[in-house]
């Protein structure tokens, strides 16, 4: 018995087969086609299916999808942000045409990976998390009850559009100020280079990184500007959820102390009801694989 499971994003398409204790026992990657039309994303797709169900010798029993999002859990839909062909597009009735038989499931990639990283993670034992990615942009997903909450649409949990500076920096979304358009890695080096960090043209948050690492004083501000608001948004919707945990994943999230001891500080700083006082804020254990195994989770429940 293998779940089959799907992780689809701007820059990559997963598909994995999992045991029953969420184990991934075959894993396949193809880069997503980009600026492609709808039915080119979906090549890829289904070839990536393809090669998974061929390892899997028809042993595949249920289909856990978690895809870039807007998702639109009514209809089956994605029109992820970052995958401009795919506006409206029917994700969970092709997958099920390709895999027919079986029951299908979609979630957001946000929420698939707070699920596996509440399967068989850092979440474990905690049953109001909140799953965070911290890289090119900021997602985000909820666990609360030991299940997942997807809200009326499936989009609960997008967290990088919670507001956090008013008349802020522009967002993706069309909005100002949301936590995305401030601690996002791209968006950190942005402030930096506007506040005269100078680097290398192709410079990254991983240079930012190693630059605040090695002390100098912008990267430093630009780390600390980020990991603010993501400490007001933690402690917002903190108190709104009831949580007690909080796992962040994704490149930013790698740069370890830089990004986790001040945020823990502002936290303290900003979350002072007693009920929020054993809000926990830990890294990730499952790195690229926590969307897999969430799928697959969420193809069982
Ligand atoms: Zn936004």
């Amino acid at each position: 018995m293998l779940t089959l499971c799907l992780d689809i994003g701007g820059t990559k398409i997963a598909a994995g087969l999992a045991d029953p204790d969420g184990v991934l026992v075959h894993t396949v990657i193809r880069p997503t086609p980009s600026g492609a039309a709808a039915e080119q994303v979906w090549g890829a797709v289904d070839a990536t299916i393809a090669d998974a169900l061929h390892a899997a010798d028809g042993a595949v029993t249920a289909v856990g999808i978690g895809s870039a999002g807007p998702i639109d859990l009514r209809e089956g839909t994605a029109s992820p942000i970052n995958i401009k062909g795919w506006r409206g597009f029917p994700l969970r009735d092709r997958v099920a045409a390709a895999v027919p038989g079986v029951p299908v499931r979609l979630g957001g990639d946000g929420l698939c990976m707070a699920l596996g990283e509440h399967w068989r993670g850092a979440g474990r034992g905690a049953d109001f998390l909140l799953g965070m990615v911290v890289s090119t942009g900021v997602g985000g997903g909820l666990v609360l009850g030991g299940v997942p909450y997807t809200g009326r649409t499936g989009n609960a949990g997008h967290v990088g559009h919670v507001v956090v500076e008013d008349g802020g920096p522009p967002c993706t979304c069309g909005g100002r100020g949301c936590v995305e358009a401030i601690a996002s890695g791209p968006s950190m080096v942005r402030w930096a280079r506007a506040n005269g960090w100078s680097a290398p043209p192709g410079a990254g948050a991983r240079d930012l990184a190693a630059a605040a690492a090695g002390g100098d004083p912008l990267a430093e501000r630009a780390f600390r500007r980020g990991t603010t608001a993501l400490a007001a948004m933690i402690a917002s919707v903190g108190a709104v959820c009831d949580l007690d945990l909080v796992v962040i994943g994704g490149g930013v999230a790698n740069s370890g102390r830089l990004l986790f001891e001040p945020l823990r500080e502002k936290l303290a700083e900003y979350a002072r009801l007693d009920f929020l006082a054993g809000l926990r804020v830990v890294p990730a254990e499952l790195g690229d694989s926590a969307g897999l195994v969430g799928a697959a989770r969420l193809a069982t429940l």
